[in-house]
């Protein structure tokens, strides 16, 4: 792995000069509320009270908040719940199990986030920036190039509102628990890497610090920015990693992942296997099935040769049948296709799966976010 110093493109960096989310609990750790309340002449307890409603009690209405003196409520409120998104719309899909939300944030720029209830668990995709950057052209999300980051507090809170849904009974199945989450909906989580490492942080912190989830059920994934891939392994929260390696070589790669003329094949998987050496965490290698142009039996080989050089029982194939996008010439694989390649990957000794897409009639799936209203 070379370690000459690469410079990051200039997409990650956030837009300056913009006006800035709303500042809301989510954003602060428990100490920094206290703080806040302090300065805005509250009392200091009052912070960790308001945390509890929204971490561990999941109440939205103040009228709920009964512990809070009814005079003092309204300044509580404003200071540390502003509204952070609107709602514009749900679609649900797979009878009421698979739910997506398209929000407003307050500048007006749009995101979605996914809610999916298994039988043994449910899972929130959520959106890390809206729009995106790396223009992968196989992706609904990249055509139209990044709007901004989201803030910690914008990231977190689709996950709150969908433990609160989950809790309250709103998703097909009855109340449960929200147990998993995915940075898979809209962005690259690693472009934003301060407010997402954030939102890591806050969702894995106890309550009433936080949603209290444990780290390996938060799954972050990536196209493969190499020198972040490395601080999240050095950060000691154990989440998972997917990357979204989508082809062996590199001559493909650079195609469907473009940041690839930046990292090689080569340095992410490095990159990836130094993450599964400091976590113990396996990694999950993204890799969506395109009819005739990464599903050959050839870079079926080439795959499991390329990830069993770097040593045995450290990564996971997820194999994700392409959701296919309105105006790409990309398609899906046959089924026969995908079942030689699995076959390939297994016969290399690398576990694989083929993932359960769901929701792709309402473009919930993989790659369809594109937050279009209308
Ligand atoms: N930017 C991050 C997070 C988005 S995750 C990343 O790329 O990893 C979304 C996952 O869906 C990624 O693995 C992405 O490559 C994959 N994906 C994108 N478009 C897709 C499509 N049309 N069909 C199937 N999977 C797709």
């Amino acid at each position: 792995m070379s370690d000459a110093p690469k410079t990051l493109p200039l997409v990650m960096d956030a837009p300056r000069g913009r006006a800035k989310p709303p500042r809301h609990l989510a954003d602060l750790t428990l100490a920094e509320r206290q703080d806040a309340a302090k300065a805005a002449g509250l009392q200091g307890f009052r912070a960790k009270q308001i945390s509890v409603h929204y971490f561990e009690r999941l109440v939205h209405d103040p009228e709920q908040m009964t512990d809070l003196p009814s005079a003092q409520r309204a300044e509580l409120v404003s200071t540390f719940l502003p509204d952070l998104m609107t709602s514009l719309r749900t679609q649900s899909a797979d009878a009421g199990t698979t739910v997506k939300t398209l929000w407003k944030l307050f500048d007006g720029s749009l995101v979605e986030s996914v809610l999916m209830r298994y039988s043994d668990r449910a899972t929130i995709c959520i959106s890390s920036q809206a729009g995106c950057g790396m223009a992968c052209p196989f992706c609904a999300t990249g055509q139209g190039g990044l709007q901004r980051n989201m803030s910690t507090a914008e990231i977190v809170h689709q996950v709150v509102v969908g433990a609160r849904a989950m809790a309250n009974g709103d998703v097909a199945g009855g109340p449960g628990r929200l147990s998993n989450v995915v940075f898979m909906g809209m962005g690259e989580p690693l472009a934003n890497y301060r407010a997402v490492m954030g939102a890591v942080r806050r969702l894995t912190d106890p309550a009433p610090e936080g949603l209290g989830l444990s780290a390996r059920h938060v799954t972050v994934s990536t196209v493969g920015l190499v020198p972040r891939i490395k601080q999240l392994a050095d950060e000691g929260i154990p989440v998972t990693l997917a990357l979204s390696l989508h082809a062996p070589d590199d001559e493909l790669r650079n195609e469907l992942v473009p940041i690839n003329n930046r990292f090689s094949v080569a340095e992410t998987v490095d990159a990836a296997r130094y993450y599964f050496d400091q976590t113990g965490r396996r990694v999950s290698i993204e890799y969506a099935m395109m009819r005739d142009i990464n599903d050959q039996a050839h870079r079926a080989d080439l795959l499991a040769e390329v990830l069993n050089e770097r040593g045995r029982g450290w990564v996971h194939v997820n194999l994700i049948p392409l959701n296919e996008v309105r105006g790409s010439k990309y398609t899906r694989s046959r089924d026969e296709d995908m079942d030689e390649f699995v076959r390939r990957l297994e016969a290399g000794g690398i576990s694989t799966t083929i993932r359960d897409t769901r929701g792709d009639e309402i473009d919930a799936a993989c790659g369809q976010l594109a937050a279009v209203e209308g």
